[in-house]
């Protein structure tokens, strides 16, 4: 295979004066040796990072050996940042691949090139390393407060040994699999119409599993969004921390839109709530990846759904439709009487009480009775945990068997493939038949994979998630949940009594 040379051409929209890239690859063409070349245009994209598609494919091709020289009119057509441009660099050195520049006469083909182009790496490591200082500085320069304090690790990173101020600690470091998935995760929810349930859906449609194999379900999507570790911290973010009323150890100039932060709290109740007072936000080592409009544009949105639900939550009960009259069988109705020296008190009343020969049901104190059915069903969840464990065990089991035969279906696949090349027309149609019988017996095991992952643990596991979060969750989303554990909840002075589903 003969090599050739590329020319490549950028021009984005933004940029005016910016000469056309007809004329650039004019310019581009003077310096081509030889007969063959490619040309690879991208029109309307900025120089601000390497995500191009004749860019990429440029790259491709390079990788796979055909090039012999890249010619640009202009270095800054590779990238406007140092860094990117050294890194570019790089793969083409790795493949053999002469770089030409046609403006700066810079031919990485000539001595005087070379030299050249050390002088841009050398530039381009002393940037990596004034950032990573930058970082490191603006962690340090006010406060302890923000060593790893541990617990766990949040989706996107992994912990790694540091030391700061000679003390020995633990920061993160983003795992990259897993930050693709975030930034994915944010650019989706920063979506004015994404509900989490539609992140959830996108994700499971795309195969997209959180680190134990399982889907993300609405509350870990909630976690991610509102985790400020993920953030380029800067002032605009401290200008949205203030204004909640959190406490912020750093200084304003310390925000300079690299690291990322921690958000910590006296309990870890208070961490999952929405509001944001009485929270402290520290800059931590590492940085951040997701821009600060994005992170806030999220956060706002958790914010407002929670004033949204509030008024509702206020007038109805989440027991509604469930909870019942120990002494009669009628509902029990929440009524709120208000109060000007004190918070409104909650009572439920039964709905028989004034009927004649009614009911002599006296009232309860809703907010008591609340309490304890939420914690009853807390300890339902626990207990169904450990009594399903059994019957999960059985069922990894039998999963690992539908793994091992979905696997020797696969082997006998690729092996009826490999024969097709010196197949007669009888064995191709013994072939054909065969694979789509396969197909289809596989289509089947993995139907079945599904259904028991359902079965076994998944919804439970969706529903501990709303637990979690039961102070954010709408009315309507509480009764919900109440629904998939709760038959009915005979309620009296003297006893509660809850028929489950579970
Ligand atoms: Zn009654």
């Amino acid at each position: 295979m003969s090599l050739f040379d590329a020319i490549y051409t950028r021009q984005s929209v933004d940029r005016i004066d910016s000469i056309s890239v007809e004329s650039q690859a004019e310019f581009c063409k003077k310096e081509v040796i030889g007969q063959e070349v490619k040309l690879y245009t991208d029109k309307g994209y900025s120089g601000k990072n390497t995500d191009r598609p004749a860019f990429k494919e440029l790259m491709r091709d390079i990788q796979a050996g055909k090039v012999r020289r890249v010619i640009v009119y202009r270095l800054d057509r590779i990238s406007r940042s140092v860094l990117d441009f050294a890194g570019v660099i790089d793969v083409f050195q790795k493949h053999n691949v002469d770089f030409v520049s046609t403006m700066e006469k810079f031919d990485t083909g000539t001595p005087i090139g070379k030299a050249m182009l050390m002088i841009v790496m050398i530039f381009a490591q002393l940037e990596r390393e004034t950032i990573q200082q930058r970082v490191i500085d603006a962690y340090a320069s006010r406060s302890k407060r923000g060593f790893y304090m541990g617990g766990p690790v949040p989706f996107g990173f992994c912990l790694r040994e540091t030391t700061i101020d000679g003390v020995r600690t633990k920061m993160y470091e983003p795992v990259e699999e897993e930050t693709d998935i975030v930034r994915q995760i944010f650019s989706l929810y920063a979506e004015p119409q994404t509900s989490f349930g539609d992140v959830m859906r996108y994700l499971e449609e795309h195969g997209i599993f959180k680190r134990n194999g399982k889907l993300f379900n609405r509350s870990r999507i909630r976690d991610v969004v509102v985790n400020p570790v993920y953030v380029r911290a800067d002032y605009q973010l401290y200008d949205f921390f203030k204004a909640q009323g959190t406490v912020i150890v750093n200084a304003p100039e310390d925000f300079i839109g690299t690291n990322g932060a921690y958000l910590y709290s006296g309990n870890e109740k208070k961490r999952k709530s929405v509001s944001l007072v009485g929270h402290t936000l520290v800059l931590a080592p590492h940085e951040g990846f997701i821009d600060s409009d994005t992170w806030i544009k999220c956060r706002l949105k958790c914010l407002n759904n929670q004033s949204v639900a509030k008024p509702v939550k206020a007038k109805a009960t989440w027991l509604a439709g469930k909870i019942k009259c120990a002494y009669c069988g009628y509902a029990l109705t929440a009524k709120i009487y208000h109060c000007k020296t004190k918070a409104d008190n909650r009572y439920y009343l039964c709905s028989n009480k004034y009927n004649t020969g009614g009911c002599h049901f006296s009232s309860l104190d809703a907010d008591v009775i609340d309490g304890i059915v939420f914690e009853e069903m807390q300890k339902k969840l626990t207990e169904f945990k450990t009594l399903s464990k059994q019957k999960r065990d059985d069922g990894n089991l039998q999963r690992i068997e539908r793994k091992a035969k979905i696997e020797a279906i696969d082997k006998e696949i690729s092996a009826l493939l490999d024969k097709i090349p010196s197949a007669n027309d009888t064995v191709m149609a013994y072939i054909n038949r065969r694979v789509a019988e396969l197909d289809a017996q596989k289509k089947e095991l993995y139907t079945q994979i599904a259904r028991q992952d359902k079965e076994y643990g998944d919804n439970i596991e969706e529903i501990n998630g709303y637990m979690e979060h039961w102070e954010d969750l709408s009315v309507s989303d509480k009764i919900t949940v109440v629904d998939c554990l709760v038959e009915n909840i005979h309620a009296s002075k003297e006893e509660i009594e809850i028929k489950w589903k579970i």
